[in-house]
């Protein structure tokens, strides 16, 4: 039956002391950070008065995307799902298909699958890389889909099933090659929602540059902030054309016409957004390399501690630890709760993995693969707080110091 619940609760509190030290107040699951050049940037954007759908830091923005991801092309969008709704429909997903997507993934990625008006497809994860399982969806799609004219079909529903979107959870990379291989022999288009993995290698190549379209997000609680915001990435110039005019209202350029010849979308990413956006990605290297520290003494506090491990990043990767997370050697839901309780109560911001897609109401008739292994996922999956700055022991201790001194007595 392994450890019992309250003795894993009391090494997981054990693990996260040994780390961050005696939470005194909370302490967040993921916080932003501004110590750079932020504030001169955005009080530019306020002293020009360009804050809005133009201005010099959306360019500058795309660019610093392309050198950091290698991708050819970046187009700055109003946050990561709008982003991942346009990469659907570029990619040659049309109304009515299925999609395959991860059962465990945030809410967004299906999402973005329903607004381009395609049904998700729920596919199994991967123990090793928390991802999509290519072997796992090559034997589903040998079981369900049969090939003909139109392409690949789903034999139950009839439906096109056209394109796969993996997900590279937490920040570590999926089996790319395993599912560059799936898919090609399927003939499915690979849209990667690398929305929480900016920084992420596989042997040595940026996350989101592997499929016909990439996505990431700026969102308030990813390794980078714009507030709200994401990019499409592509190796593809005709797609980012495409991308760029349709979430900017398709409008043909013209000096004073209003002529737009699709209906599309106002997904811009504001240039207040994108100049906040510019300042955190000088900061990235540098909170890459403090959140590898962190990961790193997580991974030391819970070596050989029974009923938990780390997750550590998968081989031939390297994860930028977005989010740092052990897992339960006993799944279930009922266990894992009762060390989120614990932890929540003694000040840390520990989370569960997300709810499987399938079991929400608007899923819930989606077809689906055998979800196993992202069951087990699901009930012994915790995350941890892993906020870059949690790694400054010793700034941190500074702070308690001089806060001490400076208190009244
Ligand atoms: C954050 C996130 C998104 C969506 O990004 P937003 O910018 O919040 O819209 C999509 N997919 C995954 C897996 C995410 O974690």
């Amino acid at each position: 039956m392994g450890e019992s619940h309250p003795r894993v609760a009391a090494s997981l509190l054990a693990g996260l002391r040994q780390v961050l030290g005696e939470a005194r107040g909370p302490i967040a699951l993921h916080e932003p950070e501004f110590r750079g050049n932020e504030w001169n940037y955005v009080k530019d954007c306020i002293d020009s008065g360009w804050v809005s759908s133009v201005g010099k830091y959306v360019d500058q923005f795309e660019r610093r995307l392309e050198e950091i991801t290698g991708s050819p092309h970046a187009v700055a969008i109003v946050n990561g799902t709008a982003a991942l709704h346009v990469a659907i429909e570029i990619a040659g997903v049309m109304p009515g298909d299925e999609v395959l997507v991860p059962a465990l993934t945030f809410v967004g990625t299906a999402n973005a699958v329903a607004h381009a008006g395609a049904i998700p497809h729920f596919v199994d994860s991967d123990a090793a890389t928390l991802g999509l399982d290519p072997r796992a969806l090559d034997a589903h799609l040998a079981a369900v889909a049969e090939r003909s004219a139109g392409g690949l079909r789903n034999a139950k529903t009839g439906r096109r099933i056209s394109a796969v979107v993996p997900m590279h959870a937490f920040g570590h990379p999926v089996d790319l090659d395993g599912l560059m291989e799936v898919a090609l022999r399927y003939d499915l288009a690979i849209v990667e929602d690398a929305a929480e993995s900016l920084g992420s290698t596989y042997h040595g190549r940026h996350t989101g540059t592997f499929g016909r379209v990439g996505v990431l997000s700026f969102n308030g609680n990813k390794v980078v902030t714009t507030g709200g915001g994401g990019a499409i990435v592509t190796g593809d110039p005709a797609l980012a054309r495409l991308a760029k005019h349709l979430t900017t209202t398709a409008k043909r350029p013209h000096r004073w016409e209003f002529v737009h010849d699709a209906v599309a979308y106002n997904f811009r990413l504001p240039n207040i957004n994108a100049a906040l956006g510019c300042a955190q990605l000088e900061e990235l290297p540098d909170m890459l390399a403090r959140k590898r520290v962190l990961a790193e003494r997580y991974r030391q506090a819970f070596e050989n501690v029974p009923g938990l491990h780390f997750v550590g990043e998968p081989e031939g990767t390297r994860s930028n630890y977005w989010l740092n997370a052990v897992r339960l050697d006993t799944p279930s839901l009922e266990r894992r709760d009762v060390l989120l309780a614990a932890a929540n109560d003694a000040g840390y911001h520990c989370r569960p993995a997300w709810t499987l897609l399938h079991k929400l109401p608007m899923y819930r008739d989606a077809p689906r693969a055998p979800l196993d292994v992202a069951e087990v996922l699901e009930a012994s999956l915790v995350n941890l707080p892993s906020s870059a700055k949690l790694a400054d022991a010793r700034a941190e201790g500074i702070e308690a110091v001089r806060a001490r001194l400076t208190a009244p007595q």
